[in-house]
Order: structure tokens, then sequence, then C-alpha cells
């Protein structure tokens, strides 16, 4: 009797729902473009041999305007910038009716959840400002290895829900431009931080406990990423691999836009989204 309470104890937080049983990481790689993947797929061959592993396509869309801000939010809150609030890079305070961010939809479903963001640019950390019941860490992408050597940590602290965000690709494009020399090493750094993480899993038997999505805010053209209607600009690579996820499965359904990522990582949590995201987040038959 003794022994079942104690396993009934240790059990509790699961049994009740406090808890999840699921993990995802979220590699968010500001200004890789979808386009400029398709081009150059060679600079990214792990990530190519991903593809018959994952739920993938280069043309989910950022969203109007094409700037990293409105789309981080997008990704986020799981809708429009007319709904969230933010229109541009500078992030005003959170306002009382912004919808909820994917990590208070979380937290509030699993109260014992544990939950990171490694950001290299502070605008992710200005999003969720007031967000003081998940850890939020600062990285920068001029020290070699920073948001990749806090991602493999917070995999091993046993976080539940991690969301990285690496400013390197969208760096070399306005230093160098869209498809310069620089941008496409910084697409080989991309898929050398992809690689380094899936092995670290893999090493740690977690692959198949872990669902790991990859995508964008943006692409670019010349220096900067303001031509909206350009697929260099618009278009945006999506993957989602791990035990939640079917594999080689190309998304083919026009028009899915990144607001639509919280949503697929809702379902994968099994939690309900808030009324107040677009009810356009759904896609069908990407799942186990
Ligand atoms: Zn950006």
């Amino acid at each position: 009797m003794k022994l079942f309470l104690i396993i009934l104890v240790l059990l509790s937080p699961v049994l009740y729902g406090k808890t999840p049983s699921k993990k995802v990481i979220v590699l968010g790689f500001d200004g890789l473009g979808g386009y400029w993947m398709r081009k150059n797929m060679d600079q990214m061959p792990f990530t190519k041999s991903l593809f018959k592993e994952s739920v993938h396509t280069t043309k989910m869309r950022c969203i109007l305007p094409t700037l990293s801000g409105p789309n981080w939010a997008g990704i986020i809150r799981g809708t429009r910038p007319i709904i969230h609030g933010v229109f541009n890079n500078k992030i005003q305070p959170i306002r009382k009716n912004t919808p909820k961010s994917i990590f208070e939809v979380l937290k509030n479903n699993y109260p014992n959840i544990k939950m990171k963001v490694i950001a290299d640019w502070n605008g992710i950390l200005d999003i969720i400002r007031d967000h003081n019941f998940l850890e939020k860490v600062d990285s920068k992408y001029e020290i070699k290895d920073d948001a990749l050597n806090k991602t493999i940590e917070a995999i091993n602290q046993g976080n539940h829900f991690i969301f990285t965000h690496f400013d390197n690709a969208d760096h070399e494009g306005h230093a160098h431009g869209w498809g310069s020399r620089e941008y496409l090493n910084s697409m080989r750094y991309v898929d050398y931080v992809i690689k380094t993480i899936y092995n670290h899993l893999k090493a740690k038997n977690m692959l198949n406990k872990v669902d790991i999505i990859i995508t964008s805010d943006h692409g670019g053209s010349g220096k900067g990423h303001s031509g909206f209607v350009r697929g260099q600009v618009r278009d945006i690579p999506f993957l989602a691999l791990g035990p939640s996820f079917k594999e080689g499965h190309e998304i083919k359904q026009i028009l899915i836009r990144n607001f639509q990522v919280p949503h697929i990582i809702a379902e994968v949590f099994g939690v309900k989204t808030p009324e107040s995201w677009s009810s356009q987040g759904e896609i069908k038959g990407i799942y186990r």
C-alpha cells in the first residue's frame, strides 16, 4: 500500500496533466529564405537529408510587413499583425488584449512545464517581455556557437519546450546580400547547427521523444527584405520531424504561413488554441 502511494505521488504531475508528455524544440533561423534554400540546397546537405524523415516545405510564407518583429510575433502569438499588434521592429509593451503566446497557452495547460527561450535578437525577448514563468536567455551571434551551445544545454536540462532564435543568416544577408558568398556560408552554418542538435538528440536516445520544428521569419533580396511580392523574400522553410510527424511528407497546400507554427506546436502538446489566434491555423494530414 505504501509503495502504491509513493508511486501515485510520483506519477501525480503526469496523471493530472501538469507536466507534458511531449517535448518540442523550435529552431528559428532569422532571414533564412525558402527560395535561397531551393537554389542552394547543396549548401545544406544534412537538412536536405532530413526531408525524407520530415514534414517539409520551402514555400511557407512570411506575413506582411516582411519584417522580423511582426513575423516572430506571428510565430509566437498565432495570428497577424493587425491582431497581435507588432507592426515593425519597435516592439511596444504588451497590451491587455494581446493574443496569448504559445508559451502562455502551454503554461496554462501544464503548470509544471519547463520552457526556455534563447535569442540572438532582443526583439524576441521583447515580444514575451512579461513572461516571467519561463527562462529567457540572451545569446550573441558574434560569439561562435553561442545559441547552439545554449540550446544543447537547454536539452540537457530537460526542458519540455525550447525556442531558439539564430541571427546568422539575417546578419550576413544585410551585410553582404541574400545569395552572396557570405550568405551561403551562413546557410552552411544553419546546416551545421541542425546536424549538431540532431546528433546530440540521437546520442542521448531522444530522437523518438522530441519533435524538432525548423522555420524562419522571412528571406531577403539584395541587402534587405522589404520586397514582399517576391519569393526571394516571402518564402521561408518549414520542417517538422519527430514522433508526432509523418515522414517524407512535402506540404503541397498553398498559402501556409508562419503564424500557423504555434498552432502546430499546440496540436503536438494536445492543447486548445485561443480564440484570438487566426482561424486559418490548422494544417491537416501532417501528423502520425
Ligand atoms: Zn528577421
